[in-house]
């Protein structure tokens, strides 16, 4: 049979987890490294300079802080978060309606565009006729940079887009991406020639191509098509809305993971910045309560990035609360589960949704608790996969943040967290 006249849910995960590339475009993703996340940058004429600047050939997390603040993260939350000189819970007063939360990532680019403080922004839209393929725009207007508001929530080459900034003569520039697009822009940012550039970082996780997308959807909704908007929200259930308005909800613990084991990218899951540490602010949600953003100031730039939008916010608070640290023995122990193993019988599952939603961690506790899970489950996925790449990949905050769970680590897997120094 034809495989293009089937729908996505019958074609299943379109690459197992050992692929080394994406399948989903595999020919344009020929001669990449092995991990890679379709940032863009191999499109563009800096594919020369991939092997200097790759978070996944040499991942320079550190030397990158070193530059930006003068030192490496150090103490607390920031090995967790990053560098931060500020965070806040906020909301934009006038929220977009087609934007994700409520608008502030593009509302601030739309400003630095109307106050001629950049020339351009770098912003994902949607490609043509789709509500969630990823398609790298280069906005030179505010209605423009508005026209993208909302995820799509799939890869994204933006990086691709730095050909055009520099035909065009754009000189300032601000940027709009996920971590590893920024850690590549990062590395590369001396030698752009760009006499100023604003980073507006997102904070991203578990990633998938835009057939996967498809697929992950057939697997998780009731009706595919219709989803307008979804996220992964903070109560530990997946929100969709659909196009009549109504909504559904599916908690995590029920996604069916032995269907679903295949659609992360291998560089999703050799990922350690789920908070973009390297942006100059990082506008995300998981540490706020429920219905608000959390938005990390980072740099000076990040500092008077927050005060151009500040006017059109209001604020909340930032709580926490919790023990993440109880849970996380149990999650250690889970990691030894073959991925994509079949989920819990149903009662159980409802029982573990219902202890989630109102003892699980709250506020920033959650987002420590989901950062630093995701750090422990990489870090293991790293080290079946790709074990000698460990040494290039996983840069230091990843063991010090993860420290007070060495005694379970060593005790589960019968290694030690650190490797060695040979
Ligand atoms: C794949 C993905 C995973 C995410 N995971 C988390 C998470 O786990 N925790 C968390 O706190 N936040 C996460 N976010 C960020 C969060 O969902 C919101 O995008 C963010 O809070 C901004 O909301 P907003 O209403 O201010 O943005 P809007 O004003 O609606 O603007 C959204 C911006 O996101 C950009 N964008 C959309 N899709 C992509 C893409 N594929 N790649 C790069 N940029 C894109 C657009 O350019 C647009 O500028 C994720 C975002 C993405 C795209």
């Amino acid at each position: 049979m034809n495989e293009t006249l089937l729908a996505p849910e019958d074609l299943g995960p379109s690459k197992g987890l050992d692929a080394i590339a994406l399948l989903s475009s595999e020919e344009r993703l020929q001669g990449r490294p092995k991990l890679c996340s379709d940032c863009g940058l191999c499109d563009s004429g800096l594919k020369a300079k991939m092997s200097s600047a790759c978070i996944f050939v040499r991942n320079q997390t550190e030397a990158i802080e070193q530059r930006l603040y003068g030192r490496t993260a150090q103490v607390k939350d920031e090995l967790r978060f990053g560098i931060y000189r500020a965070q806040y819970a906020a909301r934009c007063l006038r929220p977009h309606p087609k934007a994700q939360w409520s608008g502030i990532v593009t509302r601030l680019a739309a400003r630095l565009l109307e106050q001629d403080q950049v020339e351009a922004v770098i912003t994902t839209g949607a490609a043509p006729g789709t509500r969630f393929k990823a398609e790298p725009a280069l906005a030179r207007f505010p209605e423009e940079v508005l026209a993208t508001a909302g995820n799509k929530p799939c890869l994204s080459p933006n990086l691709r887009l730095l050909d055009q900034v520099r035909d065009q003569g754009i000189k300032r520039l601000a940027f709009i991406g996920t971590s590893c697009q920024v850690h590549m822009l990062r590395a590369l940012e001396p030698e752009l020639g760009l006499e100023r550039l604003y980073v507006i970082g997102i904070p991203c996780s578990d990633n998938v191509t835009y057939p996967d997308l498809e697929y992950f959807l057939t697997q998780i909704s009731r009706s595919p098509q219709t989803v307008v908007h979804y996220e992964f929200m903070q109560d530990f259930r997946l929100w969709l809305r659909h196009e009549d308005g109504s909504s559904e909800r599916v908690n995590f613990i029920d996604f069916p993971m032995d269907r679903l084991h295949g659609i992360f990218p291998s560089a999703c899951l050799s990922c350690f910045d789920y908070a973009n540490r390297l942006s100059d602010l990082t506008i995300g949600y998981m540490g706020a309560p429920l219905g608000w953003q959390w938005v990390l100031v980072r740099t000076e730039i990040g500092e008077s990035l927050f005060e151009l939008i500040r006017p059109a916010l209001e604020f909340g608070e930032l709580t926490s609360s919790g023990d993440r640290t109880r849970a996380m023995p149990r999650y250690i122990q889970g990691l030894t589960r073959p991925p994509g193993a079949k989920r819990p019988p149903f009662l159980v599952r409802k029982l573990v949704a219902y202890l989630q939603r109102t003892r699980g961690s709250k506020g920033l506790e959650f987002a420590r608790a989901i950062i630093e899970m995701k750090l422990l489950r990489n870090l293991n996925y790293v080290r079946s996969k790709f074990p000698r790449f460990e040494a290039r990949v996983v840069p230091e905050h990843v063991y010090q943040t993860l420290a007070p769970y060495a005694e379970t680590y060593q005790t589960v897997f019968g290694r030690p967290l650190r490797p060695p120094v040979i």
